[in-house]
């Protein structure tokens, strides 16, 4: 099987499927292709969003995508000193907390909508090229190979790119760039659910700790600890556990779901294009290295980066 396309998107996160769906719309034939057998599962995410980034994205807020809504952020420092920053100063860490996995298939779905194709358990495993130009990519479903051969290729294939590397594109991360992320779903706990909490200093070396409401007693709890800091990952379990531990309110939940990942806290990408290819969202850093924030940079970045190629 060969394909040929306009545009070729690589992953099928928010960012992946933003690009799709405004390249399509600009009357582009896209092709979105998702290594994974469900768009938007497992997720690896506070899945903390800001109210205007939504508007900047043009999504309308929707029951569909968000479970919680937060007035703002409460910073608490080493001694339990609290400050309430409201919407407007705390960053992209508050407004919404999604559902992350159910944003990412609305995300899919509206790609779908304007046009895009969206082919499943579909990696891309190596780029095409001609004469230093990259025409698109070799596609793997099923343990069949194929090659789909695309005017522009946009790589959305987030914090672990390969497509990045493949075009040639600095993208190596140093162990300061990237913090160490490890997050518990709790259930049982107690709080404040109008503010989502942000616990700064010693309790995470390089990055925080994060308490994002979901329900009035379920929050995803996690930790952001700096690679350079720590002598293994596990370090961040210790740090994370520690802080649970000694605040009562987090320390009576019961943990029902665990993911770990990772975030870069650098600059993005000082070139982000090749030849007939951009890289887009985490794949081209442009995660908010102060807040680790990156879904809605990651949307925008798909917005502006399909309005190039199409
Ligand atoms: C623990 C944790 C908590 C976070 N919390 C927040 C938060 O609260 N708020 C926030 O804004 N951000 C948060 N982030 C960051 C956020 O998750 C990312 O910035 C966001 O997912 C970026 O979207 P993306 O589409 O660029 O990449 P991704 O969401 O990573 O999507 C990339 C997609 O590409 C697919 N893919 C990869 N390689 C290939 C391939 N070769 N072929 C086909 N498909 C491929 C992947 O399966 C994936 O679906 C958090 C991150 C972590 C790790």
């Amino acid at each position: 099987m060969e394909r040929e396309v306009d545009v070729l998107v690589i992953g099928a996160g928010p960012t992946g499927s933003t690009a799709a769906k405004y390249a399509a719309r600009g009357g582009a034939d896209v092709l979105l292709v998702e290594k994974r057998s469900e768009i938007g599962t497992p997720v690896r995410c506070g899945e903390g969003v800001a109210k205007r980034w939504l508007d900047e994205i043009g999504l309308t807020p929707s029951g569909e995508f968000i479970c919680h809504e937060v007035e703002g952020a409460r910073v608490i420092a080493p001694d339990g000193t609290a400050l309430i920053v409201d919407e407007t100063r705390a960053g992209n860490e508050c407004g919404y907390v999604l559902e992350r996995d159910l944003f990412d298939r609305y995300l899919a779905k509206e790609a779908a909508k304007a046009g895009a194709e969206i082919l499943i358990k579909t990696s891309a495993v190596g780029l095409l090229r001609d004469d230093g130009q990259i025409i698109g990519a070799r596609c793997e479903h099923m343990a069949e190979t194929f090659e789909v051969r695309a005017k522009v290729v946009i790589g959305a294939d987030g914090f672990e790119s390969q497509v990045g590397r493949w075009a040639g594109l600095e993208t190596h991360l140093r162990t300061r760039d990237i913090d160490a992320c490890l997050q518990y779903t709790m259930v049982g706990v107690a709080g404040d659910p109008r503010y989502n909490d942000v616990y700064l200093g010693s309790c995470a070396p390089g990055g925080y700790a994060w308490v994002f409401w979901k329900q009035t007693d379920v929050a995803n709890v996690g930790i952001g600890v700096n690679l350079s800091r720590i002598k293994d990952r596990a370090e961040a379990k210790r740090y994370l556990d520690a802080l649970i531990s000694r605040t009562p309110t987090l320390a009576k939940g019961e943990i029902i779901e665990e993911v770990a990942g990772a975030v870069s806290v650098s600059m993005p990408l000082e070139k982000t294009v090749a030849p007939g290819l951009i890289l887009a969202g985490d794949a081209a850093r442009l995660i908010d290295p102060l807040t680790g924030g990156g879904i809605l940079n990651g949307c925008l970045s798909g917005n502006t980066t399909s309005s190039r190629s199409v």
